[in-house]
C-alpha cells in the first residue's frame, strides 16, 4: 500500500493574472508533502491547473497510471467548472474533495483584497462541489485546515479504502471445491462481484490443489514446523498431524502463489484427497494476509483479503469470523464467535497454541488448529450480501470483551462480542438486513473505512452502531430497496 500514490490537484483559473501561480504551486507542494509525512500513502502534488485542456490531461494521466490509486482536489481560487465537466466525465478513479485554505488564520491586520483573491476556496470549492453533485459523481468531501488531526483522519481513512479498492478490482480468488450445498446466504452473483467489485472468482477441482501438496518435500514441512514452533506454542503430541497440516499450508500457498491469488475457499464437503480439513495450515495463510471463507464463502474470502489490504499497518487484527453461539444473560447478552477452525491469529490476545483434536463435521482425521482468545476493545463485523439487484455490505460495531471463563472443552478460537446497541436491537437489525452467519470482523478497521469503500464501489452499505433503532433502520431498508430499483 505505501507505493500507492494519490494525486494532489490544485484548481484555478486565469483571471487574477498569472503573478499568482507559482504561490499556488507552491502551496500544493507543501501540502502535498504535508500530507505525505503523515498518511499511510504517498500524497503527490501535479501542480496547478487553470485550463480545460490541463485539467482533462492531468485526469486522463490518473486513470491510466498504474500507481495512481485516486484523486484529491481544491480549488485554490475560483476555477469555473465547465472547465472541469470533460475532465470529471472521464475520471474513473477514487476523488477526495478536500476543502481547505491555504493559511489557517485570516490575518487580521494586514488582509486585504489580494489576500481575499488568493485564499478562494470558501467559494472555488462550491463552485467545484456543483459540478461533481451536477454530474452525479461520488466523492467525499473532507472540510477543514489541512495541518488539522482529524481532517488528516478522514483522508486517511478514505486513502486506505481507494487503495483497497484498486487491490480489489485485481484481486482474485481461488475456491477449492464449491459451495456448502443449499446453503443461500454465502451464494450469489460472480460476475457481478467481478462487475462491481474486480473480484475474478474461479473454483479449481481438489485434485489439481493435492497435486500441488504431494510434492511438498519433507525439508519444506520441516521448514514450516520450524515457523510454528517460534510463532506459537505447542500444545500437543501429535506432531504427525501438525506436519499434515504444514504440508497443506506449503502446499496451498505455492498454489495460491504460482495462480496470483489473494484468496481462497475450502469445504468440508469436499475434501477429497486430503485427511485433514485445513486448519492451522489455513490459519496462518489468513495471519499472511490471505482472505478465505468457510464452506466455498467466497464472498467473505475475498472481503476479508480486501480488509485485511485496508488495514495494513494499524494496530489489531482482522479475521474471518462466524457467529457461533449465544450468552442471553438478561442484561448480558453476548455473542461467541469462533469457526470450525479457520479463525485468523492476527485478533488473538496470547501467544496461540498448537492443539489436535477430533472434529465433529466431515468424518475426517484430526485437524491440527491454533486455539486462543481474541482481543478486545472496538471492533466491526462486516458482512457482504447478494440481494438479487444489488450487493449489500453491513457493518455492524461490536464491543470485544475479555474472556473470564477457561472453557477448558472448547478446542477452538474464540471472541466474545455485545453487538451495539446491544444483542437484542444489534441482531434483529443485522436479520432484518438479511445478514450472514459468516463476517470478517476486525479491530484494526473503523465504520469511516468501511464507508469510503462502499462508497467507491457504488454498492449499499448498512450500519448498526449504538445509535440504530430499529424503526428507523427498517425504514432505512425500505427507501433503500426504493432506491436501488429506481437506481437499476
Ligand atoms: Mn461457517
Amino acid at each position: 500500500m505505501k507505493n500507492k500514490e494519490f494525486w494532489f490537484i490544485t484548481g484555478g483559473q486565469h483571471l487574477y493574472g498569472t503573478d499568482a501561480f507559482a504561490e499556488m504551486r507552491a502551496h500544493s507542494e507543501e501540502i502535498s508533502a504535508y500530507l505525505t509525512s503523515k498518511l499511510p500513502c504517498k500524497v503527490v502534488s501535479k501542480g496547478l491547473v487553470t485550463l480545460p485542456d490541463e485539467i482533462s490531461a492531468v485526469i486522463a494521466e490518473a486513470n491510466y497510471d498504474k500507481n495512481c490509486a485516486g484523486v484529491i482536489m481544491w480549488m485554490h481560487v475560483f476555477s469555473p467548472s465547465k472547465m472541469w465537466i470533460a475532465g470529471l466525465k472521464a475520471l474513473q478513479k477514487p476523488m477526495l474533495h478536500l476543502h481547505t485554505q491555504y493559511n489557517r488564520e485570516i490575518p487580521w491586520d494586514t488582509i486585504d483584497m489580494d489576500f481575499m483573491n488568493l485564499n478562494q476556496s470558501a467559494h472555488g470549492d462550491r463552485e467545484h462541489g456543483f459540478i461533481v453533485s451536477r454530474m452525479g459523481i461520488r466523492r467525499k468531501v473532507v472540510v477543514g485546515h489541512w495541518q488539522n488531526e482529524d481532517v488528516i483522519e478522514k483522508i486517511g481513512s478514505w486513502m486506505r479504502a481507494a487503495a483497497a479498492w484498486d487491490y480489489s478490482n485485481s484481486l482474485k480468488v481461488a475456491r477449492f471445491g464449491d459451495n456448502m450445498r443449499e446453503v443461500a446466504v454465502t451464494e450469489g452473483d460472480k460476475v457481478e462481484a467481478q462487475i462491481k467489485l474486480g473480484w475474478s472468482v474461479n473454483g479449481y477441482g481438489m485434485g489439481d490443489l493435492v497435486e500441488v501438496i504431494n510434492a511438498v518435500t519433507d525439508a519444506e514441512v520441516d521448514a514450516k514446523m520450524a515457523e510454528y514452533a517460534q510463532k506459537y506454542e505447542f500444545n500437543t503430541d501429535n506432531t504427525d498431524a501438525v506436519r499434515i497440516q504444514a504440508k497443506y499450508e506449503c502446499g496451498m500457498r505455492k498454489f495460491l502463489e504460482n495462480g496470483g491469488f489473494g484468496a481462497f475457499t475450502t469445504t468440508f464437503e469436499d475434501l477429497h484427497g486430503l485427511r485433514q480439513l485445513p486448519g492451522l495450515a489455513v490459519q496462518n495463510l489468513l495471519a499472511d494476509g490471505y482472505g478465505f471463507g468457510a464452506e466455498g464463502d467466497w464472498k467473505t474470502s475475498a472481503l476479508t483479503a480486501v480488509m485485511k489490504y485496508m488495514a495494513q499497518g494499524l494496530a489489531g487484527g482482522t479475521a474471518f469470523m462466524e457467529d457461533y453461539t449465544y450468552h442471553l444473560e438478561q442484561g448480558k447478552e453476548m455473542v461467541l464467535g469462533a469457526h470450525m477452525l479457520e479463525v485468523c491469529p492476527s485478533i488473538a490476545a496470547g501467544k496461540p497454541k498448537i492443539e489436535v483434536h477430533p472434529l465433529g463435521i466431515g468424518g475426517k482425521e484430526d485437524p491440527a488448529r491454533l486455539v486462543f482468545d481474541g482481543q478486545q476493545g472496538r471492533a466491526v463485523a462486516v458482512t457482504l450480501l447478494d440481494m438479487g439487484d444489488r450487493f449489500r455490505m453491513v457493518c455492524a460495531v461490536v464491543e470485544l470483551n475479555k474472556i473470564r471463563k477457561k472453557m477448558p472443552q472448547l478446542p477452538v478460537a474464540r471472541v466474545l462480542w455485545k453487538p451495539l446497541p446491544d444483542l437484542a436491537a444489534g441482531a434483529e437489525a443485522w436479520i432484518l438486513a438479511g445478514g450472514a452467519h459468516h463476517t470478517c470482523l476486525s479491530n484494526a478497521l473503523t465504520v469511516e473505512n468501511l464507508r469510503d469503500f462502499a462508497e467507491i464501489a457504488g454498492i449499499e452499505f448498512l450500519v448498526i452502531d449504538e445509535n440504530t433503532t430499529i424503526p428507523e433502520f427498517k425504514k432505512e431498508l425500505m427507501y433503500n430497496d426504493i432506491y436501488y430499483k429506481l437506481n437499476r
